[in-house]
């Protein structure tokens, strides 16, 4: 014990305020593989976190570091601009076989800044320029990374204090069941579009997550998601989905939005697309909206080479046919019945969010911060989402073992035991 707080004092003494994961966490970690981390003592730790879905295909998948390690081994680009390089050119084709063709998608492919905000900005900046407008419709809790740009579509109260500026030139609006089901927000959407007196500047875009990941994991249903997209279409705006968190396969299908018979204008992607937690934003684009001239929106980091070998192999061994997706499947009711076993031991608890994106309402951040505490201690590693921390969110590996992942959410039924009996016994 002793020794592990001579090590974290390091960081209390020198990173910065801003640090956030690694509080929850008091461990100092040096290696991971599939869905599993160990820190400096040896302690094993099973990680329902997974980089926030940056980890969709777990910690060192052996084919991608196979791949990596010859690409280094054999003086392979590291560092290219966006020059053409093999790498690239290879991660190209395997994406345009396996993801967009048998989607029949024409999008192209812009490699941004590797992050997911900046795949956001450039987003925003496309859809500008492509319609002339500057208002960009954005929902309640949506969160669309922190970036001046890209902040300004987020809904978050604190990281939209952290601006110091004005958030401007976006429209919020509430998403699907924000107001209970009494009222249908696409509707309202629908009337303030149609009335020109409605004080709604023309969009330029509207953009969306299918599934709200930081804001709680809501899912919008796919009657309503078709909807938006079709005002969009019907009131000349672009439909950007933001699929960095809810894409690759995290909610059940490679885009979010597969089987829901849209074809957004825009995509951006982030997170997992490297496969491998590798630094990688990137843009689809309908080819008529491909409006930015060279280097207009530039990037000395567009295109990591690294994130490239290591993504192609993500598509050709996890998207070329249907085994993971049917993993998912099976797995993501194995996470359904773990939390409807939470949620009964919580009065009011309910179930959100989607396929392997899947958590538990358990009412209040506390709460909720108590069940992840006392998993920790447990050896799970599991976060919280939602505007005030009250969801338990389990973001898992896609490719966790079946046996793996029902420990780990047996450690989450066990937290979840405890800190309610605590409470009981609190209140007695
Ligand atoms: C994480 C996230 C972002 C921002 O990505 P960063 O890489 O943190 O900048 C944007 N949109 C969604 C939906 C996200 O989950």
């Amino acid at each position: 014990m002793s020794t592990k707080s001579s090590t974290t004092s390091t960081f209390i003494r020198r990173e910065s305020e801003a640090r956030s994961y690694c509080r929850g966490f008091d461990a100092v970690f040096s290696s991971a593989q599939g869905a599993e981390m160990t820190d400096t003592s040896g302690r094993t730790y099973i990680d329902f976190l997974a980089g926030c879905s940056s980890l969709n295909y777990g910690h060192n998948d052996p084919d991608m570091k196979a791949a990596l390690i010859d690409h280094i081994s054999a003086d392979g680009i590291t560092h290219g601009l966006d020059m053409y390089t093999d790498a690239k050119g290879a991660f190209i084709g395997a994406f345009e076989t396996h993801i967009l063709k048998p989607r029949q998608m024409d999008h192209k492919l812009m490699f941004v800044g590797p992050t997911g905000a900046n795949a956001v900005e450039a987003a925003m900046k496309l859809a500008r320029k492509a319609t002339g407008r500057t208002n960009v419709i954005a929902f309640t809790n949506g969160f669309h990374g922190v970036t001046q740009g890209a902040l300004a579509a987020t809904g978050n109260g604190y990281h939209r204090g952290g601006a110091g500026t004005s958030l401007n030139n976006v429209t919020r609006m509430p998403y699907d069941g924000y107001m209970g089901d009494a009222l249908d927000t696409a509707d309202l959407l629908e009337t303030m579009l149609n009335d020109a007196s409605s004080g709604m500047d023309a969009p330029a875009a509207i953009l969306l997550e299918t599934v709200q990941g930081e804001g709680g994991l809501n899912d919008a249903s796919p009657e309503w998601i078709a909807r938006i997209a079709s005002l969009a279409a019907d009131h000349g705006a672009l439909l950007i989905v933001d699929d960095i968190q809810a894409g690759c396969g995290r909610t059940g299908t490679f885009f979010s939005f597969d089987e829901m018979g849209i074809n957004p204008d825009i995509v951006t992607m982030a997170k997992s697309v490297s496969g491998f937690g590798l630094p990688m934003g990137l843009v689809l684009v309908k080819p008529e909206h491909d409006v930015m001239g060279p280097a207009e929106h530039n990037g000395t980091f567009r295109g990591n080479t690294h994130a490239f070998v290591t993504a192609r192999v993500a598509i050709e061994k996890f998207w070329s046919d249907d085994a993971l997706q049917n993993d998912i499947s099976r797995r993501a009711d194995l996470i359904a019945d773990a939390l409807e076993t939470i949620a009964e031991l919580i009065p009011g608890a309910y179930l959100k969010g989607r396929g392997m994106m899947r958590g538990v309402d358990v009412g209040s951040g506390e709460l909720a911060g108590e069940i992840c505490a006392h998993s920790f201690q447990n050896g799970l590693i599991v976060e919280t989402s939602g505007p005030n921390d009250e969801v338990v969110k389990i973001l898992a590996p896609l490719t966790t073992p079946d046996a793996l992942l029902k420990k780990g959410l047996n450690i989450l039924i066990d937290a979840a035991q405890s800190v309610t009996v605590n409470t009981k016994i609190a209140a007695e």
